[in-house]
């Protein structure tokens, strides 16, 4: 194997039109390489294509051209390899009401054909703290629990590939958390996992590396600590020792001032020093009380790269 857990080539889909509308090219040809052994972040605004891609992988949509090999199997020629390779915590709560926990891991595990002395329904039920529900019906359980069963569904199989479809999205902090910790776990013994979220910050803070995709293309592919310093801009905070009248202002500066009553200016550090904004400041007749900067973070890496021009 080449060292990637999915290998994605001139990866295109196009919707047949609905209702009269034409068309739509959610991937106009993509490619990507993910690392194995990476949590791997797939961002994007919405209607960017990034369900479109995980459900190509997962199996759930049909591609109109391109090759995908999931851990070295060609979605085409080994099907049921690849398949077994990944497994897919989707974004809507699709489960039987019916099911308890433990039943709905078992049906699942049939469907993979895990053999009955290879299911670990309990110590997953385990993992994403659902042991003590095992046996409640599903349509009992909080939307919480219904998005750790959910969780639990996807790793039956035990696969090398944990697909995430914007596991965070609307849920509270805890739950959150402990998504966080067992993605973490789970990547620590070696599970490779992909996420997709539009959470800037979730992205900065789990990922090791990410791609964005805009408008059905990849525009961007690096590490997280490359993307951020593919942009040079810095923000000073100034927080003045006394009421503001006038703003300072300059070449390359954007100033703003904030709700605390501080004056953010961004400027580039290639173009503009430190000393320049400082001076702005005395300029401006700010008497300054505190100073700190502040990086770039994801989402002005993220705006610099899909800003439609
Ligand atoms: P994202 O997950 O990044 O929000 P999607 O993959 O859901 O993006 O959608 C990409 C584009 O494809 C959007 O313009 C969306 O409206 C369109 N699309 C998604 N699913 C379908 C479908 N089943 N039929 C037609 N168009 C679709």
């Amino acid at each position: 194997m080449s060292g990637n857990a999915i290998e994605i080539e001139g990866l295109r889909k196009t919707y047949a039109g609905q209702k009269g509308a034409g068309p739509k090219e959610a991937l106009k040809g993509i490619d990507l390489a993910i690392p194995q052994g990476s949590v791997f972040g797939l961002l994007g605004p919405n209607g960017a294509g990034k369900s479109t891609l995980i459900n190509i992988l997962a199996g759930l949509v049909v591609k109109t051209a391109g090759t995908v090999r999931i851990w070295g199997f060609d979605q085409d020629v080994n099907p049921r390899q690849s398949r077994a390779a990944i497994g897919v915590m989707p974004q809507e709560l699709n489960l039987d009401p019916f099911f308890t926990p433990r039943a709905a891991l078992e049906v699942q595990a049939g469907l993979y054909g895990v053999p009955k002395s290879q299911r670990r329904s309990d110590e997953i039920l385990e993992l994403v703290g659902l042991l003590d529900k095992a046996e409640s019906y599903a349509r009992t359980l909080s939307g919480g629990m219904r998005r750790r069963l959910l969780l639990a569904k996807a790793l039956v199989h035990n696969p090398h590939i944990l697909v995430l479809d914007e596991p965070t999205a609307g849920v509270d902090i805890e739950l959150r958390q402990m998504l966080w910790e067992n993605v973490r776990k789970l990547n620590q013994q070696g599970m490779t996992i992909i996420l997709t979220t539009h959470y800037l910050e979730e992205a900065e803070e789990m990922c090791d590396e990410i791609a964005i995709i805009n408008n059905g293309e990849k525009v961007a592919q690096d590490s997280t600590a490359n993307l951020l310093g593919r942009i040079d801009a810095k923000t000073m905070v100034i927080h003045p020792a006394s009421e503001v009248t006038t703003l300072p202002e300059g070449p390359g500066m954007e100033v703003t001032r904030r709700a605390d009553g501080a004056i953010a200016i961004t400027y580039r550090t290639a173009e503009v020093s430190a000393d320049a904004v400082l001076a702005a400041a005395h300029d401006a007749g700010i008497s300054i009380r505190d100073v700190k900067t502040e990086e770039a973070d994801l989402q002005d890496v993220f705006l610099a790269l899909t800003r439609a021009d």
